[in-house]
Parts: structure tokens; C-alpha cells; sequence
């Protein structure tokens, strides 16, 4: 148990804008680490599907810091580019959430007339321990479609470009309680709550 009482739970991810996210969902339940406080460096994501890095990522996570780890393994699928960012989509560019947006509507503008339609993706996976043969795996889309220019200051990654279905702000402009409450990860997370509850 950790200090507060609450079990420990390490989080495997480096990424600020996640941390922030799943502590709001989940930080009444789970004292939530995030793995670069016990010193845990990242580890490849050599999988070739959202799943299989999410595995990789929370057993690694778990092994050095020896407890329940939870990880997450998210992006943005546009199928009129294949599928793309997909599974690149933190490293599209290879310059940065600016440079990966910048590089997406370069692509899209490629495609003359192109389906802009689009979807994050979010896959949670929760290990007791790093054996544990029965991971609890949930997985949560949030459609929308790609805009045409950038808006909004919330959020991280492509949220400026994102529009979700149902509305005309983008992601970026939603609040980020809003943000959390709808999202791919919001929805993930609750599925994976309601296996952890059963
Ligand atoms: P991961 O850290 O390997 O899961 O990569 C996730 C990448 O997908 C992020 O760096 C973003 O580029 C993108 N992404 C995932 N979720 C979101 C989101 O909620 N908003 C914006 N971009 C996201």
C-alpha cells in the first residue's frame, strides 16, 4: 500500500497530457506512479498493433517496479491514409505533436477530396503482476474527422485537428473534464473499471 492507503499502481508513461487523464479517472482509486518516478526508462514498442505495445509497455513497467501496472497504447487512425498515423502517431513526424499535425494535413491535402474521417484509439491493459497470464485488456475509439486548420489550446497531440463527431469544436477547444469524459481513453478506462469491478 502506498502512503496514502490507496494500492500502488504504476503507470507506464512518460507523457504529461496521459499522467494528467488517468489521474483524473483513476487517482480516487489507485495511487498512480508514473513509471519515470521509479526511474523506469521506455521501453521499445517493437509490436506491430496497439495491443500488443500496450502489453509490452505495462509488463516492463511492472517488472522493474514491482506491483499492479496499468499502460496505454493510443493514436490516431485516419483510413484514408492506410490507417496512418496509427501506431506511429506519437513519432509521425518525428518533430513533435506541431510537426506531426503540420505533417497530417500535408498528407490529407495530398488526397484530393479525401475521407476525413477519422478515430484515436486507445487500448489500457492492467497487469496484476509482470506474469500475470490474464491480463485485463479494454479498448475505447472516439470518432470524429480532421479539420482543416488547427484550433483550440487544451488537450496534447492532434487535439487541435480533431473534431469529434456530434459537433464543431475541435478537441483542443473542448475543457478537459469535457475532454475526459467522452474520450477514447475515458472509454477504455471505464470498460477496464468494469472489469476490474466484476
Ligand atoms: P503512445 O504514447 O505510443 O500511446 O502514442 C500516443 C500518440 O497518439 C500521442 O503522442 C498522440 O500523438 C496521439 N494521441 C493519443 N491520444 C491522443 C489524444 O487524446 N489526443 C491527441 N493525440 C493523441
Amino acid at each position: 500500500m502506498a502512503e496514502n492507503s490507496l494500492p500502488q499502481l504504476v503507470l507506464a508513461s512518460h507523457n504529461k497530457g496521459k499522467i494528467r487523464e488517468f489521474r483524473a479517472v483513476l487517482g480516487h482509486q489507485w495511487h498512480i506512479c508514473p513509471q519515470e518516478e521509479w526511474g523506469i526508462t521506455e521501453v521499445p514498442e517493437t509490436g506491430s498493433t496497439f495491443v500488443e505495445n500496450a502489453l509490452i509497455k505495462a509488463r516492463h513497467a511492472s517488472e522493474q517496479a514491482g506491483c499492479a501496472a496499468l499502460a496505454d497504447d493510443s493514436g490516431l487512425v485516419v483510413p484514408a491514409l492506410g490507417g496512418d498515423p496509427g501506431l506511429r502517431s506519437a513519432r509521425y513526424s518525428g518533430e513533435g505533436d506541431e510537426a506531426n499535425n503540420a505533417l497530417l494535413l500535408e498528407n490529407m491535402a495530398a488526397l484530393e477530396g479525401a475521407d476525413r474521417r477519422a478515430f484515436y484509439i486507445a487500448v489500457v491493459v492492467f497487469l496484476q503482476h509482470d506474469r500475470d497470464p490474464t491480463p485485463l485488456i479494454a479498448e475505447g475509439r472516439w470518432h470524429g474527422h480532421i479539420a482543416h486548420t488547427p484550433r483550440g489550446s487544451d488537450g496534447f497531440g492532434y487535439d487541435p485537428l480533431f473534431i469529434p463527431a456530434g459537433g464543431s469544436q475541435h478537441a483542443a477547444e473542448l475543457r478537459p473534464e469535457d475532454k475526459n469524459r467522452v474520450s477514447h481513453r475515458a472509454i477504455a478506462v471505464t470498460r477496464l473499471l468494469d472489469q476490474l469491478g466484476e
